[in-house]
Formats: C-alpha cells, sequence, structure tokens
C-alpha cells in the first residue's frame, strides 16, 4: 500500500522513533509545530477517526494508554495537547490515522 507512515512503521522511511510495541509507532513530526511534536500512528492501516470501527478500536484504545506513557517520557509534566485531523476540512495530510501529541510550551488557547 502506498502510505507514508506503515512504510515509516515498516522502517522503508527513517524516523525519529519514540516509542513501539506491537500495535502502536511513535516518531517525532518532521515539520514540528510546538517543542515537542510526535505522531502516534496504530500498526495496523486505518485511514483516521473517520475510519475507526468496532473491529479497530482496540488499536485506538490501546494508543490512548501509550500517550500518557510517552507525555511523561517527554517530560510534559505541565499538560499537552492531543489532535488528530480528519480530511478535507480537519487539514488532514496523511491518510493513515495518527494523533499528533503537541507540547514544550505554553499552547495558544484556539482550536481553530
Ligand atoms: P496531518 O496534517 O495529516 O494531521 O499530519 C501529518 C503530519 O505528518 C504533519 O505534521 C507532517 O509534518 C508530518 N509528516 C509528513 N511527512 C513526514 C515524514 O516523512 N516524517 C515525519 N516524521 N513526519 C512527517
Ligand atoms: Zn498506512
Amino acid at each position: 500500500m502506498d502510505c507514508l507512515f506503515c512504510k515509516i512503521i515498516a522502517g522503508e522511511i527513517p524516523s525519529t522513533k519514540v516509542y513501539e510495541d506491537e500495535k502502536a509507532y511513535a516518531f517525532r513530526d518532521i515539520n514540528p509545530q510546538a517543542p515537542t511534536h510526535i505522531l502516534v500512528v496504530p500498526k495496523a492501516h486505518i485511514a483516521s477517526v473517520d475510519a475507526i470501527s468496532a473491529e479497530n478500536a482496540d488499536y485506538v484504545a490501546h494508543i490512548f494508554t501509550v500517550i500518557p506513557q510517552i507525555a511523561k517520557a517527554e517530560g510534559l509534566v505541565d499538560g499537552y495537547r492531543v489532535v488528530s485531523n480528519v480530511g478535507q476540512h480537519g487539514c488532514q495530510s496523511v491518510k493513515h490515522l495518527h494523533f499528533h501529541i503537541l507540547g514544550g510550551a505554553q499552547l495558544k488557547d484556539t482550536m481553530a
């Protein structure tokens, strides 16, 4: 499948790995929008939040147990933001589900 994040998970495209287990992979965003900017992706190809279903929800639930572990390891003690862009209006550029972890500084008080 011609998917950038599937290739990153497979190691075909290099990335700066932050965390990995059997269901999840996390790496640093190539164009960071905050001092800490990490992407957490399921190892199964799920296109976006809009493609989450009862069949694949275990990947998503697992990712949400991994995110606090990453935040702790990255020292994000004062908080952080978790974002997932969906589709055209959400400005999703990579069609493989990913959760942005943004932190390391005070973020803007605007969501859109
Ligand atoms: P989206 O815009 O789909 O929510 O987020 C995609 C993210 O992937 C962007 O923040 C972008 O900087 C990041 N990205 C795109 N290509 C690469 C890449 O090859 N390596 C890494 N580490 N991040 C990438
Ligand atoms: Zn993929």
